[in-house]
């Protein structure tokens, strides 16, 4: 409950109108301290009239009133890419994700357990019905039942193979397809996961002409990464 609590905050706070805006709540003025907020833009210097979010400060300190939502997100996004993903989290990654794995198969046993027994049940009622049938008193009906049943085994049959097939052992590679679509699901995913992690990750980003990101302590970030976490403010105009 307390966390559902926390989570609607955070839905709240990421939110103005109807955009959605990630970093709402930790993006500040680097001069004086005053957060900035997300809103929209409809400019008219753009052909279209197409909307831009941007982050605006409600200060006076900058002489560029806003930041780009697109630009911040991506870079702050990308730069958790990189921690994330880097090499020498690929062996946590995958055990981490091999545990997950595990804890799923536990379940697909169970399911698979249930089905061996439904299997159990059918074969054993097909063979009493064949003992009758084979005593001379195979009726049309029964051979029908005994066709259903068959069905019915080959289909629990195929079920099961599905159900092992599903069970995974996870490698490298399926850590970079998932480093592949981080980005993107971040970025379009606005469930309490996604707003969960970059609660967990990112603790708060300053602006004035420069954009500083900072981390969670917690967070191992390379020199180069680093590097990206500090931008220069590319205005244009
Ligand atoms: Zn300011």
């Amino acid at each position: 409950m307390q966390e559902r609590l926390h989570d609607n905050k955070n839905r709240i706070r990421n939110y103005n109108g109807k955009n959605y805006y990630p970093f709402n709540g930790k993006v500040f003025c680097g001069k004086c301290g005053k957060k900035l907020s997300g809103h929209v833009q409809y400019s008219r210097t753009s052909k279209n009239n197409a909307p831009v979010k941007q982050y605006r400060f409600s200060c006076s300190c900058p002489a560029v009133k806003t930041v780009n939502e697109k630009y911040l997100d991506d870079m702050v996004i990308n730069g958790l890419r990189a921690c994330i993903f880097s090499p020498e989290n690929y062996e946590e990654l995958v055990d981490k994700l091999n545990a997950y794995g595990k804890i799923q198969e536990r379940v697909i046993d169970l399911q698979i357990e249930v089905l061996r027994s439904d299997k159990e049940n059918a074969e054993k009622r097909c063979s009493n019905l064949m003992d009758i049938a084979e005593n001379g008193d195979g009726t049309k009906s029964i051979i029908d039942k005994i066709k259903r049943l068959d069905k019915r085994i080959a289909k629990i049959d195929r079920r099961i193979s599905d159900y092992e097939a599903a069970k995974k052992v996870f490698t490298a590679e399926d850590i970079d397809r998932i480093r592949d679509r981080f980005t993107e699901y971040v970025m379009e995913n606005r469930n309490e996961d996604v707003l969960g992690f970059l609660e967990d990750t990112v603790d708060r980003i300053e602006v004035d002409d420069t954009v500083r990101v900072h981390l969670k302590k917690n967070i191992c970030v390379d020199r180069e990464t680093k590097k990206g976490f500090r931008q220069e403010r590319s205005i244009k105009k």
